[in-house]
């Protein structure tokens, strides 16, 4: 009943708002995995370039001194400003012709490409060693490091490293000692494979790192946008298919009440009613009434003209009381073609005049039947009503058995008539 209805509209409420919830916690965590995910590829990509930028400047270097090694190193001619190696013991030829030429061997190339690159904004690099030839070439703390790696088997080494606003990334891969350097190194008393030293390179990447730490944020305020988004639309989703089942629930409820044939509440509903009805008249002193009516010679009806007849009679018979009664009342089938009304607030004297009203009225209506006839017919009902006194259940069942005993008199008394029960 109505109390049991918001019993089940409360735990349907609580059952959507936790499938809300739910739901939404799964889809915020689901999409700040799907976009924490994204961001974290996307570092590893570009952090992967960067390397690989890095790499490919290294190994570049590494062939042309392989290339300048492989000759022994190379001469170039000795034209005004070019210095000859003072790390080289016999650095200066002569041609035939008189020209002069100074030999080129890999760590001046190195320095002399490095200088290059610098002055043209590319990148910078360095060659390197724990035991260097040159002292200016010594290692700085970063390159110390890499070189220690190396010797404990790394193959490459690499940071970030701020420098002021700007931030570089360092790198460094090792030289290993080949065939063609031990002409020079070999009084450093290097072995072939073995790790000679290193070239590091760096690079600017303030800009790459910018636009990562931008991105960053875009893909929060993307991440919240769509989660926002999406929860908004399952909350609608959800609020309109709550609505829906609510609907449909309320339907159901109704029909689960309702007499199919006549429309009027079934008598399931009118016992709910009338232990509630007759409870609350109890706990406020207030008289409640109680009508059966039923229809006079229905079963010659049906045997004249057919059952489908007498089920148009007792539809609109149905109708015709219901319509003479206020909302607050209620008006059920009882049984085959017994129609029962409680009415509330009502005395026994009243509930005998209402019950009247209705026997006048089905009386003067006149049922159309399907060929077109008019079927006069009526009814006889008995009225019970007081203020109930004691348990509900021992005063419901006295409230529906003195109406009952009334209509047996009304019958007794040669029917289309009303009854009240004494008091
Ligand atoms: P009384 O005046 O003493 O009430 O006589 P009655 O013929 O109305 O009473 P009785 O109890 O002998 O017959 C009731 C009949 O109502 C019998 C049954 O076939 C008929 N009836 C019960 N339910 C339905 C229904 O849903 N449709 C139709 N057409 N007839 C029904
Ligand atoms: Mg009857
Ligand atoms: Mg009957």
């Amino acid at each position: 009943m109505t109390g049991n209805a918001n019993h089940g509209d409360y735990h349907s409420m609580k059952m959507w708002r936790m499938f809300l919830v739910n739901i939404s916690m799964a889809v915020l965590v689901v999409i700040m995995l799907v976009y924490l995910g994204i961001l974290i590829r996307n570092n590893q990509l570009i952090g992967e370039e960067i390397q690989a930028r890095a790499r490919s400047y290294f190994q570049h270097i590494v062939l042309a001194r392989r290339w300048n090694a492989g000759y022994g190193g190379v001469y170039v001619e000795k034209k005004r400003g070019v210095e000859s190696n003072p790390y080289l013991e016999n650095p200066d030829i002569s041609s035939i012709d008189g020209t002069l030429y100074t030999l080129k061997n890999p760590a001046l190339m190195t320095r002399e490409i490095s200088k290059l690159a610098e002055d043209g904004g590319l990148f910078k690099f360095r060659i390197t060693s724990l035991k260097p030839l040159n002292p200016g070439n010594g290692a700085d703390e970063f390159e110390k490091r890499a070189l220690e790696f190396f010797e404990n088997g790394m193959h490459e080494y690499s940071e970030n490293v701020a420098d002021g606003e700007k931030t570089f990334f360092r790198y460094m891969g090792p030289l290993f000692v080949e065939a063609a350097c031990l002409k020079c190194h070999a009084k450093q008393g290097y072995t072939i494979g073995q790790v000679r030293g290193g070239i590091s390179v760096s690079f600017d990447v303030t800009e790459i790192l910018g636009s990562l730490h931008r991105q960053r944020y875009i893909i929060i305020v993307l991440s919240t946008v769509t989660a926002l988004l999406l929860i908004g639309m399952l909350y609608a989703i959800v609020r309109r298919l709550m609505r829906k089942v609510r609907d449909l629930y309320a339907r159901i409820e109704a029909m689960s009440f309702t007499d199919e044939l006549t429309g009027l509440s079934n008598r399931r509903y009118l016992f709910a009613r009338l232990n509630a009805e007759y409870e609350r008249a109890g706990r406020n002193s207030r008289p409640i009434s109680f009508i059966m009516a039923d229809l006079d010679h229905f079963k010659s009806i049906n045997d004249r003209y057919g059952h489908q007849a007498g089920d148009v009679v007792l539809r609109d018979v149905s109708g015709v009381i219901k319509s003479e009664l206020r909302k607050s009342d209620v008006v059920a089938r009882y049984g085959g073609e017994e129609i029962a009304v409680i009415l509330p607030d009502t005395p026994g004297d009243l509930g005998l005049a209402i019950a009247e009203k209705i026997r006048k009225k089905v009386e003067d209506h006149g049922v159309i039947l399907s060929d077109g006839g008019v079927l006069k017919v009526t009814i006889s009902a008995g009225v019970s009503g007081f203020v109930p006194r004691g348990e509900t259940a021992e005063g419901v069942v006295k409230l529906v058995r003195s109406a009952d005993d009334a209509l047996y008199r009304a019958k007794h008394n040669g029917r289309n008539r009303c009854e009240v029960s004494e008091p």
